[in-house]
């Protein structure tokens, strides 16, 4: 236990709870966690298989497929089409942020053989640069759409810096099968080194996902193990194809990894893929409702369960512990003054957490300040101000910094932040 322990249990009762559970709501594991959960159920004595998937990112087939890895507790290797990752670049980066590795699948879908040799070079550089405008690094891994390649593109690609990358197991997910027929196929055929394709990008996303899941279930049964490729083609453990800090693999590279790196040694935070929880999954952000179910959750509130202050959270699996902090007057409306929603899908926004930052520590000072000249119309411009003098907040476009971004969602790495330096001010 750390030091929020402590003061919990301590006379500072609702301020330092607020804090405390403000810091428990980065961890999006419940109290029910297996720690012992394990990645990796098998001795790998049968060899190794890389799942492979095409045609993304497209954000509802992408998530189901991701989640489906999630639950499977593997990472794969990603083949993204350029003008997606352009629309979508939150999807690819949520993608490399579990320890998927992203590679490239042209800019459009090209039929390689039917371009000009540097009409391939242009293609794959574009899709390329997109992923890493899209703040990811790139495996220099090519997948040829459809698999149409010749002895000219695979030089071409080669050239260029590029290995050409297809496949040995490939059960047609995309053509409507069954999850068992998918299932079957890739149960059948793989073997240690295999290369499965996959896809998803397709219509049939949610037969592919549903298959994932039964396919790494039985291969792991026979002594096989998943891993990522790496820009030899070779297929690589996963956790060990990625820098490690701490537990979390997704980190390294983050302007935040120090921060988060504190926030796991004080035992704050598990991860955010239980029961691995090897990732810290920086870059996603906490929704209301998942704020008011880790405040619930921390402070054993009890008064408010009857209540129904909010007209929009009826619906919500938070609906109780969101009345409940109402009741208790920690939580507020979203919708000021008249306060009467509390918009439980909504990010966090920055503005939010410096308020419950100021309420939380009893910060006073830095009333009638005016360092960011985006606060200025924002309800919580008093809570921003003295959250800057603090120390706690120095703005949101460095080096200048003259500007907080109210409005702005906070992701989980940007949390550690605040929270690391928020702790200097606990007695
Ligand atoms: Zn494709």
């Amino acid at each position: 236990m750390g030091w929020w322990t402590r003061s919990w249990r301590g006379p500072r009762t609702r301020g330092a709870a607020a804090f405390i559970v403000l810091a428990l709501l980065l961890s999006l594991v419940v109290v029910s966690t297996v720690r012992s959960g394990v990645a990796v159920a098998t001795d790998c004595s049968a060899g190794w298989v890389a799942l492979t998937y095409d045609d993304g990112p497209i954000p509802h087939r992408t998530n189901t497929v991701l989640a489906a890895l999630d639950r499977a507790g593997i990472q794969a290797t990603f083949f993204p089409v350029g003008y997606l990752v352009r629309s979508y670049p939150d999807v690819i980066r949520k993608t490399a942020d579990r320890g998927h590795v992203i590679a490239n699948h042209t800019w459009r879908h090209e039929n390689l053989r039917k371009l000009s040799t540097s009409a391939i070079v242009s293609t794959v550089n574009r899709a390329h640069n997109q992923i890493q405008a899209a703040g990811v690094v790139p495996a220099r891994l090519v997948r040829p759409p459809g698999g149409f390649t010749d002895s000219r593109v695979r030089r071409a690609l080669s050239n260029a810096g590029y290995r050409q990358v297809l496949w040995d197991v490939d059960p047609w997910d995309w053509s409507g099968k069954s999850a068992s027929g998918i299932y079957s196929n890739v149960v059948r055929y793989a073997r240690n080194g295999s290369v499965v394709v996959l896809h998803d990008g397709s219509a049939n996303y949610r037969n592919t996902a549903s298959a994932t899941e039964r396919i790494v279930k039985t291969l792991h049964g026979r002594g096989y193990c998943f891993g990522v490729l790496n820009n030899q083609g070779r297929i690589v453990p996963g956790d060990e194809a990625a820098v490690k800090v701490g537990p979390f693999y997704d980190v390294a590279g983050s302007p935040f990894a120090d921060d988060i790196l504190w926030l796991y040694n004080e035992e704050i935070t598990k991860g955010c893929n239980p029961p691995y929880n090897n990732r810290f999954c920086p870059t996603e952000t906490v929704t209301r409702g998942q704020m008011a179910a880790f405040l619930m959750r921390a402070l054993g509130l009890t008064e408010g369960a009857g209540l129904d202050v909010f007209g929009d959270d009826d619906d919500s699996v938070f609906e109780a512990d969101i009345e409940r902090l109402a009741a208790a007057g920690i939580t507020k409306g979203c919708n000021p003054p008249a306060n009467d929603r509390f918009c439980p899908q909504r990010r966090v926004t920055r503005a939010e957490v410096a308020a419950f930052l100021v309420r939380a520590l009893g910060l006073t000072e830095g009333v009638g300040s005016d360092r960011f000249v985006d606060g200025d119309d924002s309800i919580f411009q008093v809570d921003i101000e003295r959250l800057a003098a603090a120390g706690i907040t120095k703005g949101c476009n460095p080096p200048a910094n003259d500007r907080f971004c109210p409005r702005d969602p906070v992701p989980r790495g940007q949390m550690a932040a605040f929270l690391h330096r928020a702790a200097a001010h606990l007695p």
